[in-house]
Formats: structure tokens, C-alpha cells, sequence
């Protein structure tokens, strides 16, 4: 991987989606109670199994254990599961719903 310095020039391009799916898919195959989240109001940092989680049947909504502000929710859907993330949302089909 290059590494950037400050007051280098970095060129980028724009491609589709496919140059990042591996990417992306070799990070969800990870321990999800692993995952390192930091509250985006009150800048606490903790794993996902440490944060606090309302859980029913639609779903799911993990909160910062420090602030309570909402970090994500899960919802579960028929076709799979959907994750939203503030305004980002990310579904995954076939997922266990
Ligand atoms: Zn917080």
C-alpha cells in the first residue's frame, strides 16, 4: 500500500463499484463482535459486543454505551437484512432476516 504524506499529490480515479468489492467483503467476513466503533457524538470508543443494543423483532438498534446516541440499526426484512448507518444504508440479501 502507498503511503500519503502531507503535501503529496495524490491522482484518483472513478470506477464502479466492483474496484472495492473484495475490499468490502474480506472486512464483513470478520468477527462482528470485533468491529471498532467510535460514537460519532460523543467520540467513545468500544467493540460492537460492548455496545448497548435494543433488540425486537424488527430488528435491531446498537447504541453508544456512553451517550446512548444511536451508532446503527439492523432491520430485518423478508428478502434479508438491511444496515443503516446514519444516512447510509446497506442491504444484504439472502442474510438471515
Ligand atoms: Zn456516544
Amino acid at each position: 500500500m502507498v503511503k500519503v504524506k502531507p503535501g503529496d499529490t495524490v491522482e484518483s480515479v472513478i470506477v464502479d463499484g466492483n474496484a472495492v468489492a473484495g475490499l468490502l467483503s474480506d472486512a464483513l467476513q470478520s468477527d462482528a463482535t470485533l468491529l471498532k466503533l467510535t460514537c460519532g457524538t460523543c467520540g467513545d470508543q468500544s467493540v460492537l459486543a460492548e455496545a448497548l443494543v435494543e433488540l425486537d423483532e424488527a430488528g435491531a438498534i446498537v447504541r453508544c454505551r456512553s451517550c446512548t446516541h444511536t451508532m446503527l440499526t439492523l432491520l430485518r426484512r423478508p428478502d434479508g437484512v438491511t444496515l443503516r448507518i446514519g444516512t447510509f444504508e446497506m442491504a444484504f440479501p439472502g442474510a438471515a432476516g
